[in-house]
């Protein structure tokens, strides 16, 4: 959430958590925080762990207040919720690093998948008892209902961040909390027979400002093929009225190779969405990503991925094949093409773990969820709408009257 979510219950924000002076490691430190599973049983207990229970903890204190800092989308800075100041991110500079695939493949399937020193060791995780979704946050937690099904969230839920491959690029918000109302409320103004529920969202749905989980994918392709190749003639057949063209084809076998490059295949990794809807977000400006800071996450929610890096990879690769099986038909030329075998070699395979932005409306109507998907850099948008049963009713209603009126005045100028 920014600065503004939907009426916010105006408190103050409590005074800030003093930090360890012992430490766990500042932001931007190299060493990585404790793993807490490794601390044995009768260790004595591991504050890493116990820090994250408390909602008091502030990540970006401000200098002025003490206040929390957020990521402010009009200013792009840090800016405090309570008194406005602000203050400019820590400059990370440099483009997003791809990593190699392979790596990560071994890692996620030895289970060695381990926090790095990238994340915040104050970032919690809320895990809805409702449908699942996993979303992580830094600071005070400002949101009340879970983001995806609307469900409220319990204290309960909250816990600490389990380990997961680490973030190496961040699309910040552009689409401020004001837009991203205005966009909404375009949108269901646009919708005949839309229920009041959405339209009271404010009160009775979701709306936040949402970090989405996508793994990209680079590719050097190298591959060979064979098949063969068909080129169209015509051939004139039969005699007086039977007299007519044909179109045959001439196969001949062919073999050849091909290079693709790919680049930034893109690979949304959660689940509880409707994921037709949110690849018509597509396409993401992922070139303008960032490197990694939490900074840019802080004071918005953050889903963790549901889809790890392997789990993704098939859905890239498929997009790939269909892509470099354009590319052969094209080398065969000709009228027709038949593939009969491709041996793709993949050369080099790297990924990155980006965090895209999503402004996500989700109200509840007749006990279902239903999701509104804003882009938060295009201010693309696209949801599921569920019809009022009741407005359409009135509606026709209103138009059985109307027709009954009608009748009775021709009926009575007839009559006359
Ligand atoms: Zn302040
Ligand atoms: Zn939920």
């Amino acid at each position: 959430m920014t600065a503004t979510p939907p009426d916010p219950p105006s408190e103050p924000p409590p005074p800030p958590a003093p930090r360890p002076s012992d430490g766990g490691p500042a932001f931007g430190s190299a060493a990585p925080p404790p793993i807490p599973d490794a601390t044995p049983a009768d260790a004595p207990p591991d504050t890493h762990f116990r820090r994250h229970d408390t909602e008091a903890t502030r990540t970006y204190p401000c200098d002025a207040c003490g206040g929390e800092l957020h990521f402010d989308i009009d200013a792009q800075l840090l800016k405090c919720a309570h008194c406005g100041t602000t203050r400019e991110l820590r400059e990370v500079g440099g483009t997003v690093e791809e990593r190699d695939l392979r790596e990560a493949l071994e890692l996620v399937r030895a289970g060695a998948v381990t926090r790095t020193a990238q994340f915040l060791d104050d970032e919690k995780e809320i895990v809805c008892q409702n449908c699942g979704g996993h979303t992580t946050f830094t600071g005070s937690l400002t949101a009340t209902n879970c983001p995806y099904c609307a469900t409220p969230i319990q204290r309960d839920d909250v816990h600490a961040a389990p380990e997961r491959l680490p973030v190496d690029g961040v699309l910040p918000f552009t689409v401020s909390a004001d837009e991203a109302k205005a966009l909404i409320e375009k949108w269901i103004n646009g919708r005949w027979f839309a229920p009041n529920e959405f339209k009271t969202y404010n009160r009775t749905g979701a709306f936040s400002s949402v970090y989405t989980a996508y793994f990209t994918y680079d590719a050097d392709t190298f591959t060979l093929y064979t098949g063969r190749r068909g080129d169209n003639y015509t051939v004139t057949v039969g005699h007086g009225e039977n007299r007519r063209t044909e179109v045959r084809t001439n196969w001949t076998p062919v073999r050849g190779s091909v290079r693709n490059n790919f680049d930034d295949i893109t690979v949304f990794a959660n689940d509880g969405f409707e994921r037709g809807r949110v690849q018509k977000l597509e396409p993401w400006p992922t070139d303008d990503a960032q490197p990694y800071t939490a900074e840019y996450v802080a004071g918005h929610l953050c889903r963790t991925y549901d889809r790890d890096v392997e789990d993704c990879l098939s859905e890239a690769t498929h997009a790939m094949e269909q892509t470099i099986r354009s590319t052969v038909r094209q080398d065969i030329g000709g009228d027709q093409q038949q593939i009969g075998s491709m041996d793709i070699n993949w050369q080099r395979m790297t990924y990155k773990h980006l965090l895209l932005p999503m402004w996500l409306l989700t109200v509840i109507y007749m006990d279902r969820p239903f999701q509104v998907y804003i882009n938060g850099v295009t201010g693309e948008v696209h949801g599921a709408r569920p019809y009022s049963k009741a407005k359409i009713a009135a509606a026709i209603a209103v138009a059985l009257v109307l027709l009954i009126l009608i009748a009775v005045a021709v009926s009575a100028a007839g009559g006359g």
